[in-house]
């Protein structure tokens, strides 16, 4: 349609707009005629709002209508979409559910290359300089005051509240300012034949009077070409510069910008297994999902295929199926090392019309890859928690691999479970949605069991193979043994030795999960737990006192065991580090390598230490969580877990689920090649349910016992949950302002007769990490058996409290669905 046809103001057409600020609604402007053709649904527009000028998102286009006097963009920011209309309920749905704001959520979810820092710099009033004279020389406002005296039109270093404060005195005024643009597109020079004919004609010609030596070589390559770098130009040919200039003035050659893709290391880890014939089961399973894909409506299968039983082949036929059928696929994998092993994969079966995508690109490479997708150039993504959100036109299948593991919940804001969206994106946009699981997320498996999702599973491994041996060792009996012997059992140790002297390789897993004690009795194996809630105490150093993080229970510390009366009770901590010290003190000269967050900072470092380890470089490998997702290696037939009781002991009401999978997946890594693998268990609690029934390789026991204590308690998925996490720098008005946000909730309970009843308030309590980053910490729970309920109250909350919370410099942070109970 041609601009003028919306020249008549009924026709007028507004935009929808999210902004990046923290408010719910979004907001119409206005499209300037010069501006009609160039703004899509998706782009990035400048918007003045609220009098600052603010890069907002456009959601929507509509008529104007009724609508009048509405401000007018200011500027179209993108040449192309970033993301399509398509996306937008998605989108929408997102911020509803989660309780963010839509346009921080979009902000967060771009390639962080889009979006331009806004930052705060400060000048001092001649106030300001008068104060900074007379407040006492040590105090904390007159170094800030003399920093922004010394520092105008920089950064500042504190606090946007403490700005805020020092502005309401008069001393500063507060300025903000845009930054540069982080990314883009990278842009390079290239040279091409201007006249490509002419060019040809000149060499058949004047092969022999060129003078420089090369110049004919020159001119040839050129003319074969459709554009080559002009930096590569530089590097073949010396004379480079000179040629070009040369050629480029008599009219042959001409020189362009053009962006060109970053370099992506997508090397694979190991040799991809050559697709081999399906197995019995993969083929049901596959028919199953292709009949869904076939249908081209939303599906959702719950995967259950045991480590070994050729899930990964089942994927590369489902993506290669969809693809066929001219759609897009993503597949989201729980951590970055296995993206790139499963990218590996996946560009040796179908090509190069595949992009990666996660938090470990470079902000450039992230940016060339979401816009890759966008335009449609590729068919598959795969990626961690954020693929989730890549902007495909057409999208058919969504895999979610592992997907009972803890990496899909996000953290930080915008706070969300990736796994549970990608259920509802597939819902939106009429796709197949595959969870892929050997060990079943509880929440996932009561929704096949409910017909939410359809079930389907391969309980056998490939070829046959049997499921390794798994024993407990009992700790209670080396308890005060020492400390070698209280990490590693002779039995243990004894399994090592062979393993060694027999050239195989070994994993030793330990979850210590940031907690550096736990109270544990020697001599039952119990840890101290709520009688309420069921969970573990946890030790709050400063009332030297164990504390129920979730409704506030709290006693004094001791040593007489509850269960047992023996006097047992005692702190159990240590960590990969020290497990590894201790191994290289019995096995002085074997290679023995440690995985864990500490180890693997850089991004790298991981790929690398698994390829050093397939590569039988290191003998035994020590780490925590890290070490038990999906890799293969044939060599290692003993795995170890050390403090089976570290995970037992989370303060979470899925700790049990938590340690059946880890037992799982650790013990999946045993015996993927020829040789049954052996599973070795260190813990103090043989008989607790999730271990027994890990031993057994028994899922189906695991969550019939899990399903019954989690009904009985009314925990998830027999309920819903948010957890309100309220921080502040002021220790004391943080404590108040829960106890206030609390007492607000329970009265505004009260005075909803009907509805009031059927929501739960617990705490306030003390988070068990009760500082982090200099914020204390505080935290409040809340559930429901009805969702919408559960959300109509949380908005009400954040309305009537909101305010007040502002004022008191304490935040509110809301989590759905939480999985983090610190
Ligand atoms: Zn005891
Ligand atoms: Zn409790």
């Amino acid at each position: 349609m041609s601009a003028s046809s919306y020249s008549t103001h009924k026709d007028q057409l507004c935009l929808k707009v999210a902004v990046p600020l923290p408010v719910r609604e979004t907001f119409h402007y206005a499209v300037p005629g010069e501006l009609r053709e160039k703004v899509k649904v998706g782009c990035r527009v400048r918007v003045d709002f609220r009098s600052r000028e603010v890069d907002g998102y456009v959601l929507e286009e509509q008529p104007a209508g009724r609508r009048e006097n509405l401000k007018e963009i200011l500027k179209v920011l993108d040449p192309e979409p970033v993301f399509h209309d398509s996306l937008v309920p998605f989108l929408t749905w997102m911020a509803d559910y989660y309780l963010c704001p839509i346009g921080l959520l979009i902000r967060s979810v771009l390639p962080s290359a889009l979006s331009q820092r806004v930052y705060k710099t400060a000048r001092i009033t001649e106030k300001g300089e008068k104060a900074s004279g007379l407040l006492p020389a040590d105090s904390e406002e007159r170094k800030w005051l003399i920093w922004v005296k010394e520092n105008p039109g920089r950064k500042i270093p504190f606090s946007a509240g403490k700005a805020r404060s020092f502005e309401r005195e008069g001393w500063i005024v507060v300025d903000e300012k845009r930054g540069s643009r982080r990314a883009g597109p990278l842009m390079r020079k290239f040279v091409r034949p201007h006249d490509r004919d002419g060019l040809k004609a000149l060499l058949k010609e004047k092969r022999q009077s060129f003078k420089a030596a090369n110049e004919f070589q020159f001119l040839e390559t050129l003319s074969n070409s459709r554009g080559i770098p002009l930096k590569d130009l530089l590097s073949r040919f010396s004379n480079g510069a000179y040629l070009v200039r040369k050629w480029k003035d008599r009219g042959f050659l001409e020189t362009y910008t053009a962006p060109v893709p970053r370099n992506l290391d997508g090397g694979s880890l190991f040799p991809p297994p050559a697709p081999f014939d399906l197995y019995e089961q993969q083929e049901r399973v596959l028919s199953a999902i292709e009949r869904g894909l076939d249908r081209r409506v939303f599906m959702s299968y719950l995967l259950h295929g045991i480590t070994g039983s050729g899930k990964t082949e089942v994927y590369c036929r489902a993506i290669e199926y969809a693809i066929r059928q001219g759609r897009k696929a993503i597949l989201m994998v729980p951590e970055i090392a296995l993206a790139v092993y499963m990218e590996g994969i996946f560009r040796s079966r179908i090509g190069d019309r595949i992009a990666m995508y996660h938090s470990g690109l470079s902000e450039g490479e992230r940016y060339d890859q979401w816009m890759r997708i966008a335009r449609g150039e590729v068919d598959l993504v795969v990626g961690a928690r954020s693929a989730l959100f890549a902007p495909f036109q057409n999208l058919g299948l969504i895999i979610v691999d592992e997907e009972h593991d803890l990496s899909y919940k996000q953290e930080e804001a915008p706070r969300y479970q990736a796994r549970d969206a990608a259920v509802v994106r597939g819902k939106l946009e009429k796709a197949v949605v595959l969870l892929g699981s050997g060990t079943p997320s509880v929440q996932s498996f009561y929704n096949a069991h409910t017909g939410r999702y359809t079930l389907l599973s391969m309980p056998d491994r490939v070829e046959k193979r049997p499921m390794p041996e798994v024993r407990i060792v009992d700790m209670k009996k080396f308890s005060g043994a020492g400390e070698k012997d209280e990490i590693i059992s002779p039995v243990l140790k004894t399994a090592l030795d062979n393993v060694l002297a027999s050239g195989k390789q070994a994993m030793l897993f330990l979850n210590r999960r940031g907690f550096h004690r736990i109270y544990l009795c020697r001599s039952c194996g119990r840890s101290l737990r709520c009688p309420n809630c069921d969970l573990a105490l946890i030790y709050h150093l400063k009332q030297n006192r164990l504390v129920c993080h979730y409704c506030g229970f709290y006693q004094e510390l001791r040593s007489d065991c509850p269960s047992c009366g023996s006097l047992g009770l005692k702190p159990y901590g240590f960590g990969t580090e020290r497990l590894e010290e201790i191994l290289q003190a019995l096995y002085p000269d074997r290679c023995i390598a440690r995985m864990d967050r500490d180890s693997t900072r850089k991004k790298h470092q991981t790929f690398q230490m698994l390829k050093k380890f397939s590569r039988r470089e290191v003998d035994i490998l020590v780490g925590t969580q890290m070490i038990t997702k999906g890799y293969d290696f044939p060599n290692v037939t003993l795995v170890g877990v050390i403090g089976a009781d570290f995970s037992l002991g989370f303060p979470d009401f899925r700790a049990g689920e938590r340690t059946f999978q880890l037992l799982s997946q650790v013990a999946g890594r045993a015996g993927r090649g020829d040789q049954r693998g052996q599973v070795i268990v260190q813990t103090f609690n043989p008989d607790h349910y999730a271990i027994a029934a890990a031993k057994e390789h028994d899922y189906h026991g695991f969550f019939e016992k899990e399903k019954e204590l989690r009904e009985q308690l009314g925990y998830p998925p027999f309920s819903f949950m948010a957890c309100l996490r309220l921080q502040g720098n002021n220790k004391k008005r943080t404590a108040e302002m829960a106890g206030w946000v609390a007492r607000t909730m329970s009265s505004l309970l009260k005075s909803w007769p009907k509805r009031g009843k059927e929501i739960h308030v617990l705490g306030p309590v003390e988070a068990p990490l009760s500082k982090i980053r200099g914020k204390y910490r505080w935290q409040i729970f809340v559930r429901s058996r009805k969702t919408w309920l559960l959300h109509a109250f949380l908005e009400r909350v954040e309305n009537v409290c909101e305010k007040k919370l502002n004022q008191a410099g304490v935040q509110l942070v809301i989590d759905i669905d939480p999985y983090q109970m610190l």
